[in-house]
């Protein structure tokens, strides 16, 4: 199923909602989530709709393998020194709320930290 028309990220995506960029290229984009579970806690997203990682096939290798690797930049410039903890929630038991495949990056200090996780 493909829902890009109705999409909080896709809207997040073409800046028709407005978000905290921490980055941006041809592919991919990332931003602080709205409601964060950790003292940094970001979204990093495929521009390109795809409503989960179930729904992923080859045409989401690359992307996935570009998200993957730039992770750890991301959170290290995010200030996440002294490591971080990356979750992609898929489906309802999985407890995905948005069905646009996002990938949480969480960071800093354990004790700061709000539960449930994401
Ligand atoms: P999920 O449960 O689908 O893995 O996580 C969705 C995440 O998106 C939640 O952590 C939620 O706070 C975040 N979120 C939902 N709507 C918005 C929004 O409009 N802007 C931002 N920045 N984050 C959002
Ligand atoms: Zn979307």
């Amino acid at each position: 199923m493909n829902s890009q028309d109705n999409c909080i990220f896709c809207k997040i995506v073409a800046g028709q909602i407005p978000s905290r960029k921490v980055y941006e290229d041809d592919e991919m984009m990332a931003f602080h989530d709205i409601h964060p579970k950790a003292p940094v806690h970001f979204l990093l997203i495929p521009k390109s709709h795809v409503d989960s990682l179930a729904d992923c096939g080859p045409g989401e290798q690359a992307v996935l393998a570009k998200m993957m690797l730039k992770v750890p930049e991301l959170a290290r410039v995010a200030g996440c020194g002294n490591g971080f903890r990356t979750v992609i929630n898929t489906g309802p038991d999985g407890g995905q709320e948005v069905y646009h495949l996002h990938l949480h990056v969480l960071g800093g200090p354990r004790n700061q930290w709000k539960v449930p996780l994401p």
